[in-house]
């Protein structure tokens, strides 16, 4: 679970790129993992659900954000039948000026040239109830970009989502910062341009108090042993417990 500075309590996010056979543990999991990951979340009671939803019903005992950075071809091929087979959601943050292409703001083969979806893929998703974030225009780095060119910085938060709205047909909510990266102005603009939250790429702590617009998470990756991600999985849940006991004590 995590806290909000207004005191409500939303569910624990994690947070995955790509899934894909064979691929590198550095930048995804095999759907095998990935299911099996998921088959764990609904073994102990969580269900993965969008960002969206986490602010809705904020059920932290029983529901765990997922959410994908990019906007992967792969999302749409591997991850998303896994998780309508457990009945789950996720969201997915897209480069709106990259759908139907592939990335081009990596040199290393690990990260560049690796196809994403297209409209129609991302509207299908978003059809069976997956929630499109904004991830910026073309991925930029809004930690140095902010600095440099407040104005450019500022059109890849507000231009992104309008992009986003008019391919979709619907309001997007939630944003999230290429690399982690923000300046407080980053932050700013982001609330101005009509997101209602946002995810960085910081680890969760707990006893902590989050503002809504520097969510943070847990990063999930080949590189993490199975028994830390269920590690991960029953600390959302016990939180999720303890937090509903207390809530329950006092009311
Ligand atoms: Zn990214």
């Amino acid at each position: 679970m995590i806290r909000l500075e207004d005191g409500t309590i939303i569910p624990s996010i994690l947070y995955y790129h790509r899934v894909s056979p064979g691929i590198s543990p550095h930048v995804g999991v095999s759907p095998e993992t990935f299911s099996r990951q998921m088959e764990f979340l609904k073994k102990i009671g969580l269900r993965g659900i969008t960002m969206e939803e986490g602010f809705v019903n904020r059920d932290a005992k029983n529901t765990c954000i997922i959410t994908f950075d990019d906007g992967y071809l792969d999302n749409y091929e591997y991850a998303a039948p896994i998780l309508e087979r457990f009945g789950f959601q996720a969201t997915i943050f897209c480069v709106s000026s990259r759908i139907g292409k592939v990335t081009d703001w990596s040199k290393d083969p690990l990260w560049g040239g690796i196809p994403l979806m297209d409209a129609g893929e991302i509207r299908e998703l978003q059809t069976k109830g997956f929630e499109i974030g904004s991830h910026t225009r073309t991925h930029c780095d809004l930690g140095s970009l902010s600095i440099e060119d407040p104005l450019q910085a500022r059109r890849e938060i507000f231009d992104s989502r309008s992009e986003l709205e008019d391919l979709l047909g619907k309001k997007v909510t939630s944003f999230c910062y290429p690399y982690g990266n923000c300046t407080n102005e980053s932050v700013q603009w982001a609330r101005e341009a009509g997101y209602h939250r946002a995810r960085t790429v910081r680890h969760t702590r707990f006893g902590q108090s989050y503002d809504p617009f520097l969510l943070p998470c847990r990063p999930v990756s080949g590189k993490l042993p199975n028994i830390r991600f269920m590690g991960y999985a029953l600390i959302f849940k016990a939180g999720g417990s303890l937090v509903t006991d207390l809530m329950g004590r006092r009311g």
